[in-house]
């Protein structure tokens, strides 16, 4: 790596007050292209060193005692990576460096070289590119320690967002040294398990004597088969807290073999004093990491909920059975009112007035309104009560069925029913799916009053592959408003006799059969110019694409 300096950490200072000394000297550093500066005086030689140099050369005469203490608490005061050179010129014969207090005040200033005068130029050239050279393994040695520090600021910033991250999601972190047991734990695992202070050795099997009785087994099992195939050991169970109280923990390990990546628990283990110190285990050797969560409050609510889903299930059935046995059982006394209604004014009708015959007549189609409304709520409950028959089934055959058998009164209607492109082959119960065709194109031609009633059966498959069916029609259309509500169960839009009359239990019912399947049914409509009635089987997918997209039939 190329030192990292600045043109003034290069320069090579020169102290030399007596003579001509300091401009030779600076004359011939220059010559040599290395970058000098000389000083007047110890003070101004500090206050350059201070804004960075690489060596300095001082000429005896210059060390002068008063000052030289400010020099050598400068010097002294240096960063760990600094050894500043200084090259010291002797006077000689007549030198004081032989006497005890410079020799001693030379000592001070660390890394001293010697140069005795009169010096030759070469020589001088080659201490000082020695210095310059040991200077420049130096700020080598400073880029090191900065990169050094730039990496650990990072490390310990990520650190703290590690552990406030397993702080917030109050998850506890733990290693565990497999060769001997041990485990390290962060201390939000020491909270999980009731522990008010951090207990000095924790193992392995002190953690499984904490796991309830019941779970015990089950818990080492899946920890021996970790073990054995490396599969992570992942498991919910019960644990008796340090404090007595029983709660439901998650726990996730995973075995790190020797050479696996260095892992972010051990960073985190670094940190952690007041638990088991790093040296405690063996970093090389192999190790299960992982976290824990203390999952209670979510056992309770799973717990409800499972209760709830159970009741809930339990009284929809007996409700469904309910809503099956009335409307079947009604049917019979209801028929024998009707009956006898009937028999009345057939055999005694010659006796009565006008009106009760009237009254007896209102009596037979109230009655016989009243089993056709009993007939749509047992065929609605029985679509709940039944198990759907699914198969693959071609969508064109089913509509073939269902209009042949529908032929007489579409003729009747004068309503023409076509289907645009190929149908898919959809996953769903047969009898059902034609029981949805048969309501829907009855629909479509009831509510409708165009001299020529058309209906349109297309599909397509959408992005997420589902087939969707849809039945157009150019009839009467829906009012936005009513467009959920024709949904519902007895729900006309229209006076009872009008457009040929009906329970309002037809929709009702294809919902249910949809729904039942896992699908879904929708519909888009403009009162005046008609409606399309769309649905899909959701779960029960197309068996094999056969439709064109839905532009290409969006047009009408
Ligand atoms: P019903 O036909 O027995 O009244 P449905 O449940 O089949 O009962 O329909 C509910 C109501 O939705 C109908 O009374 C009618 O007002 C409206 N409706 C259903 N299909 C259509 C359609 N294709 N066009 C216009 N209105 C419709």
């Amino acid at each position: 790596m190329e030192p990292m300096a600045t043109q003034s950490e290069l320069r090579v200072l020169v102290l030399a007050p007596l003579g001509r000394d300091a401009q030779l000297t600076v004359t011939a550093l220059q010559e040599a292209s290395i970058s000098c500066c000389a000083c007047r005086d110890i003070d101004e030689l500090c206050a350059e060193i201070a804004g960075g140099a690489a060596a300095a050369i001082i000429a005896e005469e210059a060390f002068t005692d008063q000052r030289v203490s400010v020099l050598q608490d400068l010097l002294s005061g240096q960063p760990t990576w600094s050894d500043f050179p200084i090259i010291f010129l002797t006077s000689g014969a007549g030198s004081a460096i032989e006497t005890r207090t410079t020799g001693e005040a030379l000592a001070l200033l660390g890394n001293v070289q010697l140069l005795e005068r009169p010096t030759r130029v070469g020589t001088l050239l080659s201490v000082v590119r020695s210095a310059l050279r040991a200077r420049k393994r130096q700020y080598q040695n400073r880029e090191y320690l900065r990169e050094q520090e730039r990496v650990e600021l990072a490390l310990r910033r990520s650190e703290a967002q590690l552990t406030f991250a397993l702080e917030a999601a109050e998850f506890g972190a733990w290693d565990l040294e497999l060769q001997t047991g041990r485990m390290w734990r962060s201390s939000q695992y020491d909270q999980i398990m009731g522990f008010a202070e951090a207990p000095a050795d924790w193992t392995y099997l002190r953690f499984l004597e904490h796991v309830h009785p019941g779970d015990r087994a089950r818990v080492n099992d899946a920890f021996e088969r970790a073990l054995a195939i490396g599969e992570p050991w992942t498991f919910e169970c019960r644990v008796i807290r340090a404090d007595g109280k029983e709660r439901w923990i998650w726990v996730e390990g995973d075995v790190q073999r020797a050479g696996k990546k260095h892992n972010f628990i051990s960073a985190l283990r670094r940190r952690d004093d007041g638990q088991m110190q790093s040296g405690d285990l063996h970093p090389g050797g192999p190790r299960m990491i992982g976290l824990m969560r203390d999952i209670t409050e979510r056992k309770i609510t799973e717990e409800i909920l499972a209760r709830r889903t159970e009741e809930l299930a339990r009284s929809n059935a007996e409700l469904q059975d309910f809503a099956y046995i009335s409307s079947h059982d009604l049917k019979e006394p209801l028929r024998g009112i009707s009956n006898y209604a009937r028999f009345l004014l057939d055999d005694e009708g010659d006796r009565l007035s006008e009106e009760g015959r009237e009254r007896l007549r209102t009596l037979i189609r109230l009655s016989q309104r009243m089993y056709s409304l009993l007939d749509s709520l047992l065929d609605y409950s029985r679509v709940g009560r039944t198990r759907l028959k699914v198969e693959e089934i071609d969508m064109n055959a089913v509509v073939a069925d269902v209009v042949d058998s529908m032929k007489g009164w579409l003729d009747e209607q004068d309503a023409k029913v076509s289907t645009s492109g190929s149908l898919p082959t959809i996953r769903c119960d047969r009898v059902r799916t034609g029981q949805v065709l048969t309501n829907l194109i009855a629909n479509a031609v009831k509510y409708n009053t165009s001299d020529s009633k058309e209906v349109q059966i297309g599909s397509w498959i959408d992005e997420q592959g589902e087939a969707i069916v849809f039945v157009r029609d150019n009839g009467i259309g829906i009012p936005a408003r009513h467009q959920q509500t024709i949904f519902k169960m007895f729900r006309r839009l229209h006076a009872r006799d009008t457009f040929g009359g009906g329970t309002g239990a037809g929709l009702a019912l294809v919902k249910r059969i949809i729904e039942h399947h896992g699908g879904r049914i929708w519909v888009e409509s403009t009162p005046g110019t008609g409606s399309t009635f769309y649905f899909s089987f959701g779960e029960c997918q197309p068996v094999m694409q056969a439709s064109p997209s839905k532009d290409e039939i969006a047009t009408r």
